[in-house]
């Protein structure tokens, strides 16, 4: 099988679950909206672009047969997830499974980088996945079930060029997932991190679009080289880090709990 291809699950572990994914309307988020909807749960999309998902709530729907809502959400306000947990509840009375996937990427050189750029990142990538945990552990630890799953990055787990708060906001994700963890444990709530490597979504374009104009070079230049220089010697696919965040988030990830597995290629090993 082609590994870049589409992956049509063959077991349904989220039947009529309750599936939440922020920053879901595109990229890696509406991927595992797809996965989870694919086996069986009903999903709920928080996103700043909830204009985007007109398409992605049909194409679920009608492929599918579950609910789907997109609620507009901004992450980092309380109120604003406060109101999407209300929402959701009243749709459908619990949550199985909330993915913190939404994120934003700047490649700024440090002497360029100023406090409202630093603040910004901190706010949708640390602080929104804190909000997010706040809001949704008292229901979790009453239902004595739920499955957390943060999107980090390898770039929590190494450095990069010109990433100062990316890195550092998404090493703190990983740090939040393991205290988040032994504070939900005893409710039979889990929390884990998925860190993905270069997997093709817009903001890996961007990426690319940032480093080629720095350096100089031709567009799509810096991807070329990053697959080369990958253990695997290609890029990832939104799909292959679902199929993590779906075994994280499923009741066959029982006693896993706190851990950060990268979906790299083996990207850091090198
Ligand atoms: P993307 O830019 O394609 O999608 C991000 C989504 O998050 C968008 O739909 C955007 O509207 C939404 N969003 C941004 N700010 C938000 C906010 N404040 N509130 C609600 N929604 C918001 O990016 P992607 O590549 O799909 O990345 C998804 C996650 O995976 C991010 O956290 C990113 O840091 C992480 N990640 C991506 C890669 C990669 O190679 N693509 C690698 C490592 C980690």
């Amino acid at each position: 099988m082609e590994a870049a291809s589409r992956y049509t699950p063959q077991a349904r572990r989220f039947v009529d679950q309750v599936v939440v994914i922020t920053g879901g309307a595109q990229g890696l988020g509406a991927a595992f909206a797809h996965r989870f909807a694919a086996e069986g749960a009903h999903v709920v999309v928080l996103d700043l672009r909830c204009d985007k998902c007109g398409p992605l709530v049909h194409t679920l729907r009608a492929m599918y047969g579950v609910q789907v809502l997109a609620i507009p959400t901004d992450v980092s306000e309380v109120e604003a997830v406060h109101r999407a947990v209300e929402q959701t509840l009243a749709t459908f009375g619990r949550v199985d499974v909330w993915v913190n996937n939404a994120g934003v990427y700047r490649g700024t050189p440090m002497e360029q980088l100023d406090m409202a750029e630093w603040e910004m990142m901190l706010r949708v990538n640390y602080t929104g996945v804190f909000v997010c945990i706040k809001a949704i552990a008292p229901i979790m630890k009453q239902q004595r079930y739920g499955r957390i799953v943060n999107i980090s990055s390898i770039a929590g787990r190494t450095g990069f060029k010109n990433c100062l708060a990316y890195c550092s906001n998404k090493a703190a994700v990983i740090g939040l997932t393991r205290a988040a963890a032994m504070d939900l444990a005893p409710f039979g709530v889990t929390v884990n991190a998925v860190c993905p490597g270069s997997i093709l979504t817009d903001m890996l374009r961007q990426v690319d679009a940032i480093i080629c104009k720095n350096e100089g070079w031709e567009p799509g230049t810096h991807l070329k080289q990053k697959a080369e220089q990958i253990p695997m010697r290609r890029l990832g696919t939104p799909e292959e880090v679902a199929s993590v965040v779906a075994f994280l988030a499923s009741p066959e990830a029982s006693y896993v709990t706190g851990q950060s597995i990268e979906v790299d290629g083996g990207e850091i090993v090198v």
